[in-house]
């Protein structure tokens, strides 16, 4: 049997997470032969909560699960994580404003950067799901000077898996069949679907909807306004398919998307002119447990208008928060 790999979560006793854990326990994102020892992050007052979460999970008897603690010292769940998913964060609360919720989520980030950094595996993958994902993810990941940069990235998978939902709607085409989708940017309204690059089965997917309208007045707006519209419907927030898009974040950087691109919030090397160490959206293949952005995309006008639009949110969040790294 593979030795476990050691999998960290924070925010272990909120709702994602309690989507999260089972699957990951399941065999879901690191595969049906692999046990994870799973190290829980959350709040001192949310330990009562996580216990009972550990109860479900020894109860499911899952065969994977070698293990399974909790903690409230970041120090001690990321002790030689390789896997870190990191869910908690400061929620938006009424009257908050922008920046409180900035400095607030800072501050988490900064202290967890420095814990993975003292502790963690020296090539620990990190996935910041917690909102402002990327910037979050570009503060931790400047608060871990000794860990690999690349290896700190944002979850936009979700917002590309909602993209890959509306083209099969509209095209009444398999998902499955789509490829090369992307989501350029920021997890945030701002962030720019694209499927100019789209095919099905071959067949480009700009050709096969042709219809200008329908791209700019509903598949752009229901993308970036899915999770208000989920709040709406369900009185409560998307969690189970943040979840879902967190595990195939992983599982793909782990065991390769096959050839096929996804979205992932990486930090920037400079391509298409975003600010060097920025966490973008952008699309990447990976294989053999690493990420490779693809490169030299042509940009249209529009293109470069709305990939403006979301790279100057995220350069703004980062001068928010540059006086405390
Ligand atoms: P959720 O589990 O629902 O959400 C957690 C985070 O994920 C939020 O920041 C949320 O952002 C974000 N998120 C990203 N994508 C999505 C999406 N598509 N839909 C919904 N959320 C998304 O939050 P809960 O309040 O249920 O649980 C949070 C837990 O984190 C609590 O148990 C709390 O104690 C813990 N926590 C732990 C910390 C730590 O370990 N140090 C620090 C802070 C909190 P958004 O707010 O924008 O919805």
């Amino acid at each position: 049997q593979k030795a476990p790999i050691r999998v960290a979560v924070t925010g272990a006793a909120g709702q994602i997470a309690y989507s999260l854990l089972f699957r990951i326990a399941s065999g879901d994102m690191l595969g049906a032969d692999q046990p994870v020892i799973l190290q829980l992050l959350d709040l001192p007052q949310a330990q009562q909560a996580v216990r009972g979460v550990i109860m479900e999970l020894h109860d499911c008897a899952f065969p994977l699960l070698a293990d399974v603690f909790a903690t409230d010292n970041p120090e001690t769940a990321f002790q030689d994580a390789q896997i870190a998913i990191l869910v908690g964060a400061r929620p938006r609360s009424k009257g908050m404003e922008r920046a409180d919720l900035l400095h607030a989520n800072a501050n988490i980030f900064t202290a967890q950067g420095a814990a993975l950094n003292k502790v963690a595996s020296r090539d620990v993958k990190v996935l910041v799901v917690g909102n402002p994902a990327n910037t979050n993810a570009y503060i931790a990941m400047k608060s871990a000077p000794d860990l690999p940069a690349r290896n700190f990235t944002a979850m936009l998978r979700l917002d590309h898996n909602r993209a890959l939902n509306q083209i099969a709607l509209k095209t009444g085409r398999s998902l499955n069949d789509i490829e090369q989708l992307c989501v350029w940017g920021n997890h945030s309204p701002t962030m720019y679907a694209d499927y100019r690059f789209a095919t099905i089965n071959g067949q480009s997917v700009p050709q096969l909807i042709n219809d200008a309208q329908w791209y700019a007045e509903h598949f752009l707006p229901t993308v970036a306004k899915r999770g208000v519209a989920i709040i709406e419907a369900r009185g409560l927030s998307s969690a189970a398919s943040a979840a879902n898009a967190a595990i195939e974040h992983v599982r793909d950087w782990v065991l390769g998307s096959k050839g096929r691109w996804v979205t992932m919030g990486v930090p920037s090397d400079g391509a298409y002119g975003i600010l060097e160490g920025l966490v973008f959206g952008l699309p990447v293949v990976c294989e053999n447990g690493e990420y490779r952005v693809i490169k030299d995309l042509p940009i249209d006008d529009f293109s470069r208008e709305r990939i403006g639009i979301t790279l100057k949110e995220l350069e703004d969040e980062r001068a928010a928060v540059a006086h405390l790294l």
